[in-house]
């Protein structure tokens, strides 16, 4: 008889192990708490405008083909995935703009404008974090412990991948204008820390930007997780949404699962539900403190009319950035001049609004709840008014006028619908400390056969690399016979 897997939480992450182990032969049943499954990587539809409401940038790809194809399945079948060009325009506050396109010979023109000889030192930043995607890259399949550390391999390891150096620090090296030195750091952001904060190791997300390229899948990001939802389903694992787990325990060699409608056991269980929410929630534990993200203001707009200028990916950079990300990450204030993200998929994408007209989803980085010392909501009106005059003067338009349908989503939406610490957008922050060994393992210590697959385990937060997580817990459960 097919031995059982029950999995809390259908994001991403949830979805990728359900498909893999439904393909192994297990006999997989998810309970999701929300009614639909996604996760973050959520859509809202009105009046034919579909918002994704998580996740706008495709990175690595190569993440997702390796689960198609562990599950014996062509990508191509399920999502028709384009490469955008441009990959993304930076709008500095003083006006001036670096367009990164898919063509690196062109983007070193325009960092050679903004910065003499900056295209050389390009290159040698782009060897340099090839290198090191390199070291990194097999490390993203491994849960890695301090038992791990007997491995030679792992000796000396943190100074090849630059471990005790900060993100910013390794752009210095390489740029010396600060416009440019935040164009190659920005990436931090996405995984919800600083880049003063961050190793310098994560400057891979930079490399994998410029040289693998940005995807977007037709139809929407929504698609990522339908198509999984799909691939698992078709291998026989069983879906309950509208479920949420309450409980996790153990008993008589069996996994339980608590729920809304009874009690399920199985062979093993992995929660893909927020890891900190799991321990203290579903396990009744105490934690130690832990760092998180920052989290995020989301306001989501149907417009009436195109606009033009902006590309797919645009970034507003503040007149301050480095008060910016104090402001977010040390003070914890609401800041007061905030670089924010502006995503326009209808660039690439016009299925997702009616005809003639764009989706804008602004998203502006702000400081999660954790012992936060601002009220965003006093501070709601005038980021809108910031943000707005920005875009306006940057498109030659007046955005207030343009709305037809306007959606916000604030860090307590984090909590409320996801069930995510402090609202941290992005789950456990990816500083030195909660990274690789430091970041808590995919297999509970306590508990026999219970696993953790997600943004807040290992090997971290991102879609490529979530899914990355659910190869480790798959790996394990397979293991463990
Ligand atoms: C605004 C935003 C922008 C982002 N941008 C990008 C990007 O451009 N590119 C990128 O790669 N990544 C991006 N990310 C990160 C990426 O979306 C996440 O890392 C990824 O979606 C996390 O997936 P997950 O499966 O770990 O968790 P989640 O998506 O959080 O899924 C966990 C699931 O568990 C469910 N759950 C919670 N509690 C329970 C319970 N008690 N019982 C049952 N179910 C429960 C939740 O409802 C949820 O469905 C972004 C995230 C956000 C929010």
């Amino acid at each position: 008889m097919a031995k059982k897997v029950v999995i809390a939480g259908s994001g991403v992450g949830g979805l990728a192990l359900a498909a893999r182990l439904a393909h192994d032969g297990y006999e997989v049943e998810i309970f999701e708490k929300l009614a639909e499954c996604g996760g973050r990587n959520h859509l809202l539809e009105d009046s034919g405008f579909k918002f994704d409401m998580g996740p706008s940038f495709v990175l690595m790809p190569d993440f997702f083909e390796e689960l198609f194809s562990y599950c014996a399945e062509n990508i191509e079948d399920y999502l028709d995935l384009r490469v955008i060009d441009p990959s993304y325009k930076i709008i500095y506050s003083d006006g001036d703009i670096l367009t990164v396109h898919r063509d690196s010979s062109r983007t070193k023109k325009e960092l050679e404008r903004i910065e003499p000889g900056a295209a050389g030192r390009f290159d040698d930043f782009i060897r340099e974090t090839a290198r090191i995607y390199g070291l990194i890259r097999p490390l993203l399949y491994k849960c890695v412990t301090y038992k791990s550390l007997a491995n030679p391999y792992y000796w000396g390891l943190s100074g090849r991948i630059r471990a005790l150096e900060s993100y910013w620090r390794l752009a210095r090296r390489y740029f010396k204008s600060e416009k440019l030195c935040y164009a190659f750091t920005f990436e931090a952001m996405f995984m919800g820390v600083s880049p003063f904060n961050a190793p310098a190791f994560y400057s891979v997300i930079s490399y994998t930007d410029h040289v693998q390229k940005i995807a977007h899948p037709m139809g929407g990001m929504y698609r990522i997780p339908l198509a999984l939802e799909k691939m698992a389903g078709k291998f026989g694992a069983r879906f309950n949404y509208n479920c949420p787990v309450e409980e996790v325990s153990a008993g008589k060699g069996k996994l339980l699962f608590r729920h809304k409608v009874g009690q399920s056991e199985a062979d093993y269980a992995a929660v893909n539900a927020d890891y900190s929410y799991t321990q203290t929630d579903l396990l009744k534990r105490k934690i130690p403190e832990l760092k998180y993200s920052c989290s995020t203001y989301l306001v989501y707009l149907g417009l009436k009319k195109k606009l033009d200028k902006l590309a797919h990916h645009n970034l507003f950079f503040s007149g301050n950035l480095t008060r910016n990300l104090n402001q977010i990450f040390k003070d914890k204030t609401v800041p007061d001049d905030p670089s924010f993200y502006v995503h326009v998929p209808t660039v690439t994408d016009p299925s997702l609004a009616p005809a003639g007209k764009d989706i804008l989803y602004l998203l502006i980085p702000v400081p999660n709840l954790m012992r936060s010392r601002d009220d965003l909501l006093r501070h709601e009106e005038r980021l809108r008014k910031l943000v707005f005059n920005k875009i306006n003067r940057f498109c030659g338009c007046d955005l207030a006028d343009l709305i037809e349908v306007e959606h916000h989503f604030y860090p307590q939406d984090f909590i409320g619908r996801y069930n995510i610490k402090y609202g941290a957008t992005f789950g456990l922050a990816h500083n030195l400390t909660q990274s690789a060994f430091f970041r808590p393992a995919n297999f509970d210590k306590k508990i026999k056969n219970l696993y953790y697959v997600g943004a807040s385990t290992q090997p971290g937060g991102g879609l490529p690399v979530v899914i990355a997580s659910s190869r480790i817990v798959a790996d394990m459960i397979r293991r463990a016979g």
